[in-house]
């Protein structure tokens, strides 16, 4: 399905990321790759784990820095002179900031996660549209990006990361009709939970976990490569008709009322 399309992704920390999923499936469908580490402490981490799907790009990415964005862009374009997709899959906010009552949410900690989790997407956009317009060619480029339930209902302890979500997915849609009349699509996924680095940041994340198999249409929690498997598809031209979307990857949870 990625058969001779050139993509970035960002967010890989460890083996258990849904970008290190997302990155396996690309690869399995004949995608080539760049990845991207946050800082110097999952360089090696993410180089290991890049080479063992022959990945031979590796390129740090502190999304919460414009110099480090424009520089991405800049060796993006020296790799592979365009871009067929880039996948969003970053998050952050402090610890405290993830339980106890939203009222507490400090200001810094409220920019800090909109800033990290929400603005990135903008600004990687910005930065790499002229990689993703291919013009004069009928197929689409592709941005995925990642977002939870918790960005449209009040999911306990998600507080501030909650708020960035809804900050994400109205980005989707305003990117989405931006970049739109350039023929790149603009989608995110929204993943049922998933146990990751970022997830254990959550107070009480284990709750979310064991609602799944109780309540969910499916009656099961989703796993990683369930995501990149919607991820892959919404990066193909199989997907060339649909930008500016939510797509929930959650074993039906979100169509529960009680
Ligand atoms: P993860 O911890 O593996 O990935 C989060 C990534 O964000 C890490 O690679 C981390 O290095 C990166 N990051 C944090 N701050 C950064 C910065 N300033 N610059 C660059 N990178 C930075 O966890 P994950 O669960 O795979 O998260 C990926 C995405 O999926 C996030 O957007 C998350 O909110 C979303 N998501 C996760 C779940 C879940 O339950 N795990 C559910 C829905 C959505």
């Amino acid at each position: 399905m990625l058969k001779g399309r050139k993509g970035v992704i960002l967010g890989v920390a460890n083996k258990r990321s849904i970008a290190w999923a997302i990155a396996r499936a690309a690869h399995e469908e004949g995608a080539e790759l760049a990845l991207t580490y946050a800082n110097d402490r999952f360089k090696e981490g993410v180089e290991e784990l890049g080479r063992s799907i022959h990945v031979k790009r590796f390129h740090p990415c502190d999304v919460g820095r414009d110099e480090e964005i424009a520089a991405l862009a800049d060796a993006l374009k020296k790799d592979f002179g365009r871009l067929d997709f880039l996948v969003h899959a970053v998050a952050f906010a402090k610890k405290e900031e993830l339980a106890g009552a939203f009222t507490d949410t400090s200001r810094e900690g409220f920019h800090l996660a909109q800033d990290v989790s929400a603005y990135s997407l903008t600004a990687l956009c910005r930065a790499c549209r002229p990689l993703l317009e291919h013009p004069g060619e009928g197929r689409t480029a592709s941005v995925l990006t990642l977002t939870y339930l918790g960005g449209q209902r009040v999911v306990p302890n998600y507080n501030v990361m909650g708020v960035a979500k809804a900050a994400l997915e109205a980005s989707v849609r305003y990117l989405a009709s931006d970049l739109g009349p350039s023929r790149i699509r603009v989608n995110a996924i929204s993943a049922g939970p998933i146990k990751t680095l970022s997830a254990a940041g959550v107070t009480n994340f284990s709750a979310l976990l064991d609602t799944m198999p109780d309540r969910a249409p499916l009656r099961t929690n989703v796993t990683a490569e369930e995501v990149a498997d919607a991820g892959v598809f919404l990066l193909s031209e199989k997907a060339r008709g649909i930008t500016g979307s939510i797509l929930f990857v959650d074993a039906g949870y979100h169509v529960m009322g009680v």
